[in-house]
C-alpha cells in the first residue's frame, strides 16, 4: 500500500469532539440541547439498529435523540400527521424518517411534507431543489461525508477532474452537485456508461457509490488519484466496498477503506446538521 489511508474513524472522532464542544457552548448560553427525532417506519432490524446507533452517538455529544417507532400503526395519514407534528414542534431541530418505508407507503409523504429546515438528511424535494439551484441546503449526509473525506486530503478541488460512479438521489447525484459547486469538473457515471475505465482513468478524484464489489480495479485508476469508496457490499469475505482495495491502494495517493471510511463519518455529519440548526435557533431568539 502506497496510498494514504483516509481513516474515517479518526476523522469522525475529531468531528465528534468538535461537535461536543459546540453543544456544550450552547448549554453555557442557556440554550436547550439540540434535539433530533427519529421516526422508525418499519420493523426491519436494520432500521432499529441504525436508530439505536445514532441515538447513542448523539447522546454522547449532548444531543437529545428521541426514537419513535410507529411501524405497527403506520399509514400514509399517520405518517403525514407525525411529520406535521414534528414540523410544528419548536423543540425539534432535526427529523429523520428511516427508509425504506414499508412497501404500501409513499416516500413522497416525507419528501414533500417534511419541513426542509428540519430535514437534516437532505431527502426532501425542497432540499434537493435548493442544492440543485446552488442555494443553502441540508445535503444528504453521505454526500456531505464524502466531501469531508475529500477535504481531509484536498482542501481545494477547483480545477480537478472528478468522476462519480452512481447517480442515486442520496449519494451519487448530490456528490456530483457538491463537487461541481466547488469547481471540480465532474463526470457522472452509471450503468448506461460505456467503458467506465475510460472515464475513471481521467479522475483526480474518484467516488464510487455503485454497491458492486470489485467494480473499481487498479487499471481504472489514474496514478495519484484520491479514491473515495462509498460502497457497502456484504460478501462471503465480509463487508467490502466497490474498490479492489489491495490493487488500487498501490496506485492511488489517498483512499478510504471499507469498513472505516465513509460510513463512520456519515452519522456524525448528520448530527452536525442538527447542531447547526440548534445554533440557528439560538441566534433567532
Ligand atoms: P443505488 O442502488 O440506489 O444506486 C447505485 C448506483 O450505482 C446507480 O446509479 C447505478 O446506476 C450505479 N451502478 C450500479 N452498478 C454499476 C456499474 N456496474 N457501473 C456503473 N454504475 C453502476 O445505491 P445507493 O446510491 O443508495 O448506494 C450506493 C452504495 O453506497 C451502496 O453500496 C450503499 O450500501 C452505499 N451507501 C453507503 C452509505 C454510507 O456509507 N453511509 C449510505 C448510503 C449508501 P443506474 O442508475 O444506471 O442503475
Amino acid at each position: 500500500v502506497t496510498a494514504t489511508i483516509i481513516d474515517g474513524k479518526v476523522i469522525a472522532r475529531d468531528m465528534r469532539e468538535h461537535l461536543k464542544s459546540r453543544v456544550q457552548a450552547l448549554g453555557e448560553h442557556g440554550v436547550t440541547p439540540p434535539h433530533l427525532r427519529i421516526i422508525v417506519s418499519s420493523d426491519d432490524a436494520d432500521q432499529t439498529l441504525y436508530a439505536g446507533r445514532l441515538r447513542k452517538t448523539g447522546e454522547a455529544l449532548g444531543i437529545e435523540v428521541e426514537v419513535e417507532n410507529i411501524s405497527e400503526t403506520l399509514t400514509d395519514e399517520r405518517l403525514a400527521g407525525e411529520i406535521q407534528e414534528v414540523n410544528r414542534d419548536p423543540r425539534v431541530d432535526g427529523v429523520i424518517v428511516t427508509m425504506p418505508l414499508p412497501r404500501e407507503l409513499s416516500a413522497d409523504t416525507v419528501y414533500s411534507l417534511l419541513d426542509p429546515a428540519k430535514d437534516v438528511d437532505g431527502v426532501t424535494v425542497a432540499n434537493a431543489g435548493r442544492l440543485y439551484l446552488g442555494q443553502a441546503a441540508h445535503p444528504p449526509s453521505t454526500a456531505s461525508a464524502i466531501m469531508d473525506l475529500i477535504h481531509s486530503v484536498a482542501a481545494n478541488v477547483r480545477g480537478m477532474n472528478a468522476v462519480v460512479v452512481g447517480r442515486s438521489a442520496i449519494v451519487g447525484k448530490p456528490t456530483w452537485l457538491l463537487l461541481m459547486r466547488e469547481g471540480a469538473t465532474v463526470t457522472e457515471c452509471h450503468t448506461g456508461t460505456t467503458d467506465l475505465g475510460h472515464h475513471t482513468r481521467q479522475a483526480d478524484i474518484l467516488v464510487s457509490a455503485a454497491g458492486r464489489p470489485k467494480l473499481i480495479t487498479a487499471d481504472m485508476i489514474k496514478p495519484g488519484a484520491i479514491v473515495i469508496d462509498a460502497g457497502i457490499n456484504e460478501t462471503d469475505g465480509g463487508i467490502t466496498g466497490d474498490v479492489d482495495f489491495p490493487g488500487v491502494s498501490d496506485t492511488a495517493s489517498a483512499i478510504t477503506p471499507v469498513p472505516g471510511g465513509v460510513g463512520p463519518v456519515t452519522n456524525v455529519v448528520l448530527l452536525r446538521e442538527v447542531v447547526l440548526n440548534a445554533e440557528s435557533r439560538a441566534r433567532a431568539v
